[in-house]
């Protein structure tokens, strides 16, 4: 018999490494990544394309999100993104957007939307999913649920490479009160904060390897399987 196609979620502040150890995860086990913050960002990006910069433009900015079409599509070994057919995969990582994301995610009508997506396409497993609601919102019947931390300095650190290697000029002191204040937004809001679900297997990545962690995960699926 084949092996069951398993439901994956990987949860867990800015910066905790979920989306390298996700896209390792699904690599060896052949499933589909999928980068929720992606979807979040891809949004705020067309929320910014239109002007609205704030929740002032809630009502806009939820149309936008229902009429959005968002692609995630591997090429070449990366996952680029697109929103109404046009490749946002660089431009959504930019300081502005992360900064204006936490706000834009704190709408319910474009978390309802975006749910409603992001279970599309997990509907027949073999998905790792990462974000900050995929254990108690998104999927809370996955078979797998982690949720990753690691310490703010850590995370900051992993943040000022990752953004380097892509291009943009950061500073790591600018890029800890960046983190620290998304960490507060997201675990603050009203609606599906960020917050481990209670049978989540809880891993502190700060004195892990990125191996150490795919290992651990793909364990667990083992037991799951
Ligand atoms: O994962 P990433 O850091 O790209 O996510 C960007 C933002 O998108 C988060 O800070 C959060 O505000 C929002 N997000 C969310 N729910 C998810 C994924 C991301 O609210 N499932």
């Amino acid at each position: 018999m084949a092996d069951k196609l398993l439901k994956i979620a990987i949860d867990g502040p800015a910066g905790a490494g979920k989306s390298t150890v996700a896209k390792l995860v699904a690599l060896r086990l052949n499933y589909l990544y999928i980068d929720t913050g992606a979807m979040y960002r891809a949004i705020t990006y067309l929320a910014i394309q239109y002007g609205y910069n704030s929740l002032d433009y809630e009502n806009n900015i939820a149309e936008l999100a229902e009429a959005a079409t968002i692609s995630l599509e591997n090429r070449e070994n990366r996952l680029h993104v697109f929103v109404n057919e046009q490749d946002v995969t660089d431009v959504i990582r930019s300081p502005e957007i992360s900064a204006l994301v936490p706000v834009i995610s704190q709408i319910a009508s474009v978390r309802n939307t975006l749910v409603v997506k992001q279970r599309e396409l997990a509907v027949n497993g073999g998905v790792v999913m990462d974000g900050r609601d995929i254990g108690t919102r998104v999927l809370p019947n996955a078979e797998v649920k982690i949720f990753l931390t690691a310490s703010v300095e850590e995370r900051a650190k992993r943040r000022c490479l990752e953004l380097q290697q892509k291009g943009f000029k950061v500073d790591l002191n600018e890029l800890k009160v960046e983190i620290s204040e998304r960490d507060n937004i997201d675990s603050e809001r009203k609606i599906d904060p960020l917050i481990a679900a209670k049978d989540a297997v809880m891993l502190d990545t700060s004195y892990m390897t990125i191996q150490e962690v795919v290992d651990k995960i793909l364990e667990l699926c083992k037991e799951r399987l």
